[in-house]
């Protein structure tokens, strides 16, 4: 059953999927001329012209039925649908006739004595293998498949190279046309992978894209150019060998460093913005405090020490009439000078965050037992004696809950959290603008911390 019309990958929402099958079809485009050029090559001599090397070689005809049936598959296989019966036969025919290649030159030579057929070389023979078995594996082993189906593309490019040198032996015997052939199978072949992490890189039209598509497209130019060049002015040979191949090393040097530091050009770029965006989601933009997020990175940190601290959690009592009464601006107001007289209590060593609305949790770092109870009521006489935080609005009061770890091994954040929050409810119950404490060395058993010392007359606070 076709694919229905959206579903196909031509109309694929994706840009890199529809990148992806316009390869498909230039590679089934040149994949169909070279049989043309292959099947006109057995009657005419055409290739002689091409062929760079005394004796030219022809695409062999084991070669030419190994390409049609990939080529038969490839244009069957369905977009993103699993491989027919008929599909897999196909690169089964494929797989076998590769491995057949040894047999190709006794038998065509049978065909035909004078050797005009040639035989498959060992590098065509690879190129096809490792593209059926890429196709075959896709659905097993999608991430090896890639591998294999990207590595087809390197035999082909030892024979333009050896092509380009006129040298045999690096040429490995493969004809123009099988190069023309391989090179179009395995552009139709990159659709199957398109999903696969290298042509998800390749194929995307953003900068690393386009720095990747713009290397690929150089590398080949090299290579073709070299050949044309070389053909040009006829300079194959070993005589011309050391001075070719030390200006295609230069080349390659400079086409190397120039992608290396594009390339770190963009690591660099994308790393600062991460480090920014870290900044932004670690710092609240309202009070300047650290997030919740930062609050448990740090906790993370600081329980890899194993050190003594306490937590305190602060809630700011009332506050919804606050939000209520004044609005929400005020609010918003009272909340950053409230974190502001937080934050003035701090020793470099201890950390506060905002941790959610109008609630606050403070680290205090390796202190004696009641640091945090003598931290807490410090905060509660710095706010009774500034009176207003903002003005025109009624003096704040906090409910703390307190709770502490000493040694290893430290609880979970949430757990130590869990005990504090205990405190902090209790305190609420007890009337608020009051400390409670989570005594870890009495199994966090609650009790209300000494009462300030300094008695309240605070009659403007914000009542019940
Ligand atoms: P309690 O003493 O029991 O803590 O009472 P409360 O009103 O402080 O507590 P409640 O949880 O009922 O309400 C908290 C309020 O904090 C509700 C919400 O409007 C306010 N709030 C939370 N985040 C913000 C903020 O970013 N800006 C402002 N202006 N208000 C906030
Ligand atoms: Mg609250
Ligand atoms: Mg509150």
């Amino acid at each position: 059953m076709p694919a229905p019309r959206h579903l196909s990958a031509r109309h694929a929402p994706n840009p890199a999927i529809r990148r992806a099958e316009h390869l498909r079809r230039t590679g089934l485009w040149a994949t169909a001329i070279a049989i043309v050029l292959i099947a006109l090559d057995y009657f005419t001599d055409w290739q002689v012209l091409l062929s760079p090397i005394d004796h030219s070689v022809r695409t062999n005809p084991f070669t030419l039925v190994a390409v049609g049936l990939a080529a038969v598959a490839l244009l069957r296989q369905r977009p993103m649908q699993a491989p027919t019966g008929f599909v897999t036969g196909c690169w089964l025919g494929v797989l076998g006739i590769a491995a057949l290649f040894p047999l190709s030159g006794p038998v065509t030579h049978a065909i035909s004595p004078d050797g005009n057929l040639g035989r498959t070389g060992w590098n065509t023979a690879l190129a096809l293998a490792l593209i059926a078995a890429g196709q075959l594996a896709h659905r097993l082993h999608p991430r090896q498949a890639t591998h294999l189906i990207l590595a087809a593309i390197v035999p082909a490019l030892v024979a333009l190279n050896g092509i380009a040198l006129g040298a045999a032996e690096f040429h490995g015997e493969m004809s123009m046309t099988s190069a023309l052939a391989l090179g179009g199978l395995w552009l139709a072949s990159l659709r199957r992978i398109a999903r696969e992490r290298p042509l998800r890189l390749i194929l995307p039209d953003n900068r690393p894209g386009r720095l990747l598509r713009r290397q690929v497209g150089l590398w080949l130019a090299m290579d073709l150019g070299l050949l044309l060049v070389l053909r040009a002015f006829e300079l194959q040979g070993a005589a011309v060998y050391p001075a070719v191949h030390s200006f295609q090393m230069l080349l390659t040097w400079m086409l190397s460093f120039y992608f290396s530091m594009e390339f770190a050009g963009l690591l660099d770029t994308a790393q600062r913005g991460q480090t920014r965006l870290r900044g932004e989601a670690e710092r609240d933009h309202l009070t300047g405090l650290a997030t919740r997020r930062a609050a448990e990175r740090h906790y993370r940190q600081i329980s890899a020490r194993a050190q003594r601290f306490t937590v305190v959690l602060i809630d700011i009592d009332n506050f919804k009439r606050i939000n209520d009464r004044y609005g929400h601006a005020c609010g918003d107001e009272a909340l950053a000078a409230m974190a502001e007289t937080i934050r003035a209590r701090l020793r470099v060593s201890d950390f506060a965050a905002r941790w959610g609305g109008e609630e606050f949790l403070v680290f205090l770092h390796g202190v004696p037992t009641d640091s945090g109870t003598l931290w807490a009521a410090d905060l509660q006489d710095a706010l009774d004696r500034r009176g207003s935080l903002v003005p025109g609005l009624p003096m704040l009061t906090v409910s703390v809950g307190i709770t502490a770890h000493y040694g290893a091994p430290t609880p979970p954040l949430d757990q130590l959290v869990r005990h504090a929050d205990e405190a902090l409810y209790a305190a609420k119950e007890d009337g608020r603008d009051c400390a409670w404490f989570a005594d870890p060395e009495d199994g966090y058993r609650l009790r209300r911390t000494t009462p300030r010392p300094a008695a309240k007359l605070s009659p403007a606070t914000v009542s019940a």
